[in-house]
């Protein structure tokens, strides 16, 4: 027996009924009744389908969009680390506190990491890293450079590096703290672990340049501390 299907509705039923009942009087109540209200049932039916249809596609958008959001965040990110890759160096080699020197130069070790995560993040989503420079930090390293080109005092200008480095560790933490809620949201739970991972060392540079600032900028409430604990 084939049937004929209308929106996904079978119309076979009404049909075979009307066929053996061999009575054209019952084909012609049927007609009225099974033959046209089938038809208004396929509608409605059918109606139903596309809208759960169209539903289901507004809500898939949703989760592209947020897909999106989530890789060209990723790429934003591996752009800047890069960046900062180069920056690093240059930054430990014009702060004069030994103890700043030290910290970007942990902190470029840790910034290596920070890509190496980044691209195994992409290698599990199957996507490229590349394809976007974050211009954001662009200017934040530019920032930064133009300190490094000042005169002043050593510890006036270690003060304006730090703020040049708080600023774009602030910019980092933000960036890995909104791509992290995006993995959760996405249910990328192995992902979302590396990004907290990264973004703990980034708060925790972050604190650290907070200490420096206040030794460097403040030498005396070192001193009396440092008194105070002989
Ligand atoms: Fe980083
Ligand atoms: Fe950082």
């Amino acid at each position: 027996m084939r049937c004929k299907t209308f929106l996904g509705v079978s119309l076979c039923e009404s049909y075979d009924s009307v066929r053996l009942s061999g009575r054209f009087s019952e084909l012609r109540d049927l007609r009225e009744v099974d033959l046209r209200s089938p038809q208004t049932r396929c509608y409605k039916k059918g109606g139903r389908k596309i809208a759960g249809k169209v539903a289901k596609r507004k809500g898939n958008m949703k989760l592209k969009t947020l897909e999106q959001l989530y890789i060209s965040g990723l790429r934003d990110l591996y752009s800047a680390e890069n960046q900062l890759l180069k920056a690093l160096p240059n930054m430990a080699k014009g702060a004069s506190s030994p103890e700043l020197k030290e910290a970007f130069e942990k902190h470029l070790e840790q910034t290596k990491g920070h890509v190496e995560r980044l691209e195994e993040i992409f290698e599990q989503l199957g996507e490229s890293p590349k394809g976007k420079t974050c211009r954001a930090m662009k200017r934040l390293i530019e920032e930064g450079s133009e300190i490094l080109k000042e005169d002043g005092e050593d510890s006036d200008l270690d003060a304006g590096i730090i703020v040049a480095a708080q600023k774009i560790e602030h910019y980092e933490i933000v960036s890995y703290g909104s791509v992290r809620a995006f993995a959760n949201l996405l249910n990328q739970e192995e992902p979302a672990r590396l990004l907290q991972a990264t973004l703990d060392e980034e708060s925790e540079t972050n604190e650290i340049l907070n200490g420096l600032a206040e030794s460097i900028v403040n030498p005396e409430a070192v001193s009396e501390t440092e008194l105070a604990a002989c």
